[in-house]
């Protein structure tokens, strides 16, 4: 598929421009329609070589390949059939062959077999008739003694099988023996008293019974030969004429060479023992091999006959092999055909699978491509392309420029492009360009180009792809415009707000607000950062403080670095809210954000309203004083009234006369009591209405209440109400400001006094109690103190009432001190509300001050 190669090189050189490595960068840094070559060509890449195959058989399973190749090459086994039954019946007539020449070899066998046979038989028979006429010649004594020497050596000469002939008396002792110098003749000669063996005396005695040739067993001599001795009978006084027949030469003599060539002939005895063979050459052990009988003649002598293997049968040999060669190479034809085939078929496979999958990803691309002949003549357009514009293929392949779906008002701008694009100029991060569709609507869209090359290098045209960039575009400009507004925000805001990166003292932003106060300086971020960064630590060239958040996740710092807090800028002289986080800024790395408000103006207005309250619990102490000044002078005037009385007595006791200095010390000392009394008084006074700086220390409870009590005490006595007191042991260190809490105390007491001046009970004396205790609460340790009276109480209606500031039932109260001494308490984290008593007969108003609160802040 040339032209697919073709097309995919140029498409992936379309999609990824020459200098661009990512996605962001080929669409020239502009990431929001940038067309990932990974989403366009990433399954053509991932796609290996046997990916897609229909039938993948895993590794190893060879048999499920082995029925692949069953199932898809079927026909390629009609040859191997033909094959095997080609070979199975070339198999047949070769064996029916070697059948029919095996049974012709023994047909051969039998017939040259019984030949030899009678061969032998007729000669042994003729010599035996020879001998028998020579016997009655003799019997008959028709002949002199030297005629039958003659006709026995006549006999000797014609018949080499026999070795020996020999004319015995009745006594066994022969009369002459021809050949007279063989060994049997000798023997004959020198052992005439020897008896004869017992095979030769067994021959005498059944031929002399019989009165008919008889032939011996086979006898041997000490060389091993073995011969048969024939003795004829001679009618006349028990003689014999014997012949002795050499069994081998029997078998030399009788039987012509070419049956001797073919057949190893045997003498065998009735024991099944050979007594000679025409050969010692051996005869394989399936060889072909008949026995006949010769006796008679003979004594029961067998002839076997083996046949030799024949000389090879070349043209059977060069057949069979022939047939087996040409089986051998037709089914090594067939494997390779085979193989070829099922090679192909795979490639096939491949190759469809191939196409199919190239076709679909053609098919389902969402990346309209388009190629252009070096003319600028479309040659091919996707679905994707036609899709896209709404033109079908027809309409698009064969045209030139100017192409249907340019818009009408850009034609000039695309007849330029195309221009440069045929010359090879088009930019190599593509271009934008607006498309008309078939029904007239139009949409953005981005083209890549690059050149066309074929499988054999040559420039053939050019390649496009196009991707709708209407979506991106749309998001990029309301990602934009989002941007705009943000920053727009960010700008307008009055509050500094500044990134600071975490490795170095790099500002990476800073709005309009941070700008006008610290330029863009880092420095600012540093100052708004208040004590928390130390300047000579966070610098450019210094990396340990990178070090302290080195490998923490920014949302593991967040929780710690996200609080609000309030630095001042001495240089500016300004009150900043300061609120800081860090976050993980657009490169990845760690940074810190800080939001800085200007809080100098309410600071100020804080400042105000501080400095106020304290003029206004001043004001109120001096309120108090002021209000006391008559119970004050009076009871200042008490000890003064006495030290006068005391001086003047003394004065008076020193001008009679009569009085010692002892009698002058109890009086002075009195006086001394009385001034310090008097001076207790004012010194009270003088700490109460002080005018000092709030300030919270460790002081004794204790204290604070006889303080408090020592001066409600001139109202009270005035209005002879008495102030008792129950105070915890053992004493309390509590972490308040002395002067506010004996404010409020003076203040609850003065109050208390007052709602019972004028009751009936007073006549009776009423008690004021102050109580203070110690009690555990959910949140830790808290003293509590009870101020309880005898005197009206108060309405439900109005108890909340009594706290707000002016509410006053009192002719000349100013309704404030309630009011104060509330913010007094809740300044201390205290709480302060009124209760009725339970007997009905006056209130309790009740403080209530956490102790660990207080130590804690200490
Ligand atoms: P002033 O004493 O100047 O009136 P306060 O704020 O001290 O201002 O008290 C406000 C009002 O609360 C008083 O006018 C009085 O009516 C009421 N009040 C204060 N203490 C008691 C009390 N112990 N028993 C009854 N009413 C009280």
């Amino acid at each position: 598929m040339p032209f697919f190669d073709r097309l995919l090189s140029s498409l992936r050189a379309a999609m990824l421009p020459p200098d661009a490595s990512g996605s962001a960068k080929a669409a020239g840094g502009d990431p929001a329609h940038a067309p990932s070559p990974a989403a366009g060509l990433g399954p053509i890449e991932a796609l290996g070589p046997d990916d897609g195959a229909p039938v993948a058989a895993p590794r190893g399973l060879w048999w499920l390949r082995w029925r692949n190749l069953v199932a898809t090459s079927w026909f390629m086994f009609i040859p191997l059939v033909a094959i095997v039954l080609f070979t199975v019946a070339m198999g047949v007539i070769l064996w029916s062959l070697h059948e029919t020449e095996r049974q012709q070899q023994r047909d051969a066998l039998y017939r040259d077999a019984a030949w030899a046979q009678q061969r032998v038989r007729l000669s042994l028979l003729s010599n035996q008739d020879q001998l028998a006429s020579l016997a009655r010649d003799i019997a008959a004594a028709q002949l002199e003694q030297g005629a039958y020497r003659t006709a026995a050596q006549e006999i000797l000469r014609e018949n080499p099988e026999i070795v020996f002939i020999n004319w015995l008396d009745a006594t066994k002792r022969g009369r002459w023996s021809l050949p007279s110098t063989s060994e049997f003749a000798s023997r004959l000669r020198e052992n005439q008293d020897q008896p004869l063996e017992p095979e030769v005396l067994d021959t005498f005695d059944a031929a002399r019974e019989t009165q008919r040739v008889v032939y011996s067993r086979p006898l041997v001599n000490e060389r091993g030969d073995s011969f048969m001795l024939m003795e004829v009978p001679i009618v006349r006084d028990n003689e014999f004429l014997g012949a002795l027949y050499s069994i081998n030469g029997i078998l030399t003599h009788l039987l012509p060479p070419e049956l001797t060539e073919r057949y190893r002939f045997s003498l065998i005895d009735k024991n099944n023992q050979t007594r000679a063979s025409t050969s010692l050459r051996p005869v394989p052990g399936n060889a072909l091999s008949y026995e006949v009988l010769l006796d008679p003649p003979g004594h029961s002598l067998s002839l076997r006959a083996d046949a030799y293997p024949p000389a090879s049968n070349l043209p059977n040999n060069m057949l069979l092999w022939l047939v087996v060669g040409l089986s051998c190479f037709l089914l090594w034809s067939l494997w390779s055909m085979w193989r070829h085939t099922s090679r192909r078929s795979e490639a096939q496979r491949a190759l469809l699978a191939e196409t199919s999958f190239r076709r679909a990803m053609e098919n389902s691309m969402l990346i309209g491509l388009r190629a252009l002949d070096l003319n600028g003549r479309i040659t091919y357009v996707n679905p994707a392309f036609c899709r896209m514009t709404g033109w079908q293929e027809n309409d698009l392949v064969g045209r030139l420029p100017p192409f249907p779906y340019w818009p009408p008002n850009d034609q000039q701008e695309m007849q330029k492009q195309i221009d440069l694009t045929l010359q090879g100029k088009s930019p190599a991060g593509g271009y934008e360009m607006r498309v008309m569709r078939r029904d007239g609507s139009s949409f953005y869209a981005r083209m890549y180009v690059s050149p066309l090359v074929d499988s054999r290098g040559r420039h053939t045209g050019w390649m496009s792809s196009m991707t709708d960039i209407t979506e991106p575009k749309r998001a990029r400009e309301e990602l934009a415009a989002a941007h705009d507004r943000f920053t727009t925000v960010l700008e307008s805001l009055d509050a500094a707000v500044s990134v600071l990166a975490t490795d170095k003292a790099e500002l990476l932003f800073a709005n309009r607000y941070y700008r006008q106060l610290f330029g863009w300086e880092a420095e600012g971020h540093l100052k708004l950062a208040g004590d928390d960064l130390d300047k000579d630590q966070v610098s450019s060239d210094n990396t340990d403080y990178v070090d302290a958040y080195a490998g923490l996740p920014a949302s593991e710092l967040m929780p710690y670095a996200s609080d609000a807090r309030e630095v001042f800028v001495p240089d500016m002289q300004k009150w900043f809210e300061v609120r800081r986080r860090y976050i993980q800024w657009v490169d990845g790395h760690l940074a810190q954000m800080q939001i800085a408000t200007d809080i100098t103006v309410r600071k100020a207005a804080e400042e105000m309203a501080r400095q106020h309250e304290e003029r206004l619990q001043f004001t109120s102490r001096l309120t108090t004083m002021g209000e006391m000044a008559s119970s004050l002078a009076h009871e200042l005037n008490q000890p003064l009234a006495a030290i006068n009385n005391y001086c003047m007595g003394a004065v008076a006791r020193l001008h009679s006369g009569r009085s010692t200095p002892e009698d002058l010390i109890p009086v002075l000392e009195k006086t001394s009591a009385q001034a310090v009394r008097a001076g207790t008084i004012i010194s009270r006074i003088r700490g109460f209405v002080k005018r000092s700086q709030p300030q919270r220390r460790e002081a004794a409870l204790h204290d604070i209440v006889a303080d408090a009590v020592g001066l409600a005490d001139l109202e009270a006595t005035r209005r002879r109400v008495t102030i008792l007191t129950r105070l915890p042991t053992p004493p309390l260190t509590v972490y308040v400001d002395p002067v506010l809490i004996e404010q409020v105390l003076v203040n609850l007491l003065k109050n208390a006094v007052e709602a019972m001046a004028g009751l009936p009970a007073l006549h009776a004396g009423g008690v004021v109690r102050l109580h203070a205790r110690v009690e555990p609460g959910e949140i830790g340790d808290s003293v509590h103190i009870d101020v309880i009276d005898q005197g009206p109480g108060v309405d439900e209606a109005t108890k909340e009432r009594l706290f707000e500031p002016f509410f006053s039932t009192k002719s000349d109260g100013m309704g404030m001190g309630l009011n104060i001494c509330r913010s007094i308490i809740e300044s201390h984290q205290g709480r302060l509300w009124v209760e009725n008593n339970a007997d009905g007969i006056g209130c309790t108003f009740k403080i209530m001050l956490p102790l660990q609160s207080a130590l804690a802040e200490h």
